[in-house]
């Protein structure tokens, strides 16, 4: 019998067969030329990847907090001001970060949990301070709130803060057009609709932030971080000639490239196609089961994952049930929601048939606790979603 478990975490994910090839391939120098080539292809389709043709990529082994990081204390200079948009504890976190790197930040609240910060908020707050930078994180992955881009990318260029887009849960998965839409730096990380696995840390900067860094009047405060070290390194790659500040994942980065391929060989539209339409038939099996999402609406609910409320007499003791049944889906992220909810994550190289799967497992879970039901109903309402 398979004993496999479906992963269906927001974060890592499941991988394709190519990209884990790639991750066992013999180690080579990081100057031999068959990787240096890699190196700069992989750099090549990330901008490709973003919809960044203008932009600098960087790739650095780290997670996702690094890529937050090099945002910040490149960008930030002791005493600027910074507007972060709060939906959930990602957002917390680049708060701390901000402040780490000497930035005098300002954290706009939601009415709620689950819900974005007002428009003529984020407005007033653009208007009033001289803020350097605002933050937004695309899909909080602590609460699945979608925010939305294009349209806070534009308030933000009006008052002339950078715009910088945490897209460590949303860039390859949800529609996001950074040059299109004026948004200045793009952060995320390998494990999650990129699908590679965990350990690289992706910026994609723009020609007004590399601009904001050329200007600095004082040091980068974070050695590993500081692109005077990694600019060259990636310009040089991306001419295709090998460099050293510190040893690249070499594995990591073939895999990259792999899935890069992948993502591209999809296309972008299809892939945005491809991860609301299974996110739809999720969300509708779960609501024919009476379960409750933690955004405030559709509208600002991610299309990477989904968060949902355990329902009346069920709590996280569901979790082991749904995993006997074959699915791993993951607890709460946010403080103030605590054991109050879960997550499930279905972005990447994920499939109708493991959303049926996981609807299922869930099933599976729900009734184990005595909930009451019709069996199949969340089954029944996703595949409606699925036959289109
Ligand atoms: N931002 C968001 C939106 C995330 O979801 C995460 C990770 N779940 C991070 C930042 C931090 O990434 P990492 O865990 O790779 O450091």
């Amino acid at each position: 019998m398979k004993n496999r478990k479906l992963l269906m975490i927001p974060g890592p994910v499941e991988f394709t067969p190519e990209v884990l090839a790639a991750m066992g391939l013999p180690t080579t120098s990081h100057l031999a030329p068959n990787f240096v080539e890699v190196f700069g292809q992989a750099l090549d389709r990330l901008k490709e990847v973003f919809l960044f043709p203008d932009g600098q990529p960087f790739i650095v082994a780290g997670s996702g907090t690094l890529a937050m990081e090099m945002a910040a204390a490149n960008l930030i200079e002791p005493g600027d001001r910074a507007l972060v948009l709060i939906t959930g504890y990602f957002s917390d976190r680049y708060v701390a970060i901000l402040e780490r790197c000497g930035a005098q930040v300002t954290a706009l609240q939601p009415p709620a949990i689950g819900d974005t910060p007002p428009l003529e908020a984020v407005e007033a707050a653009l208007a009033q301070g001289d803020y350097k930078l605002m933050t937004i994180t695309h899909v909080d992955t602590s609460t699945a709130v979608l925010s939305d881009v294009r349209t806070l990318a534009e308030l933000g260029r009006r008052y002339g803060a950078l715009v910088v887009v945490d897209g460590v849960c949303s860039v390859g998965g949800e529609e996001l057009r950074p040059q299109e839409w004026g948004v200045d730096l793009v952060l995320s990380a390998s494990q999650k609709a990129l699908g590679v696995p965990p350990g690289l840390a992706i910026v994609v900067a723009g020609p007004r932030a590399m601009e904001a860094f050329r200007k600095r009047k004082t040091p980068v405060p974070n050695y590993y971080a500081d692109w005077t070290n990694w600019l060259p390194i990636m310009e040089s790659y991306q001419a295709r000639k090998g460099a050293y500040f510190g040893t690249p994942p070499v594995n990591l980065i073939w895999a990259l490239n792999v899935s890069l391929e992948q993502i591209l060989e999809e296309g972008l539209e299809a892939r945005f196609a491809r991860h609301r339409r299974l996110s739809d038939a999720f969300k509708a099996g779960m609501a024919a089961l009476g379960l409750a999402q933690v955004p405030v609406s559709l509208e600002k609910a991610a299309h990477t994952l989904t968060n949902l409320y355990y329902p009346e007499g069920v709590d996280a003791r569901m979790l082991p049930h749904v995993r006997d049944a074959g699915v791993i889906v993951a607890t709460g992220r946010h403080p103030a929601l605590g054991e109050r909810y879960f997550r499930v994550g279905h972005m990447g190289a994920v499939t109708s048939a493991d959303i049926l799967v996981a609807v299922g497992a869930i099933e599976y879970g729900l009734r184990k606790m005595n909930y009451p039901f019709e069996p199949g109903a969340g089954l029944a309402a996703a595949q409606r979603v699925l036959l289109g």
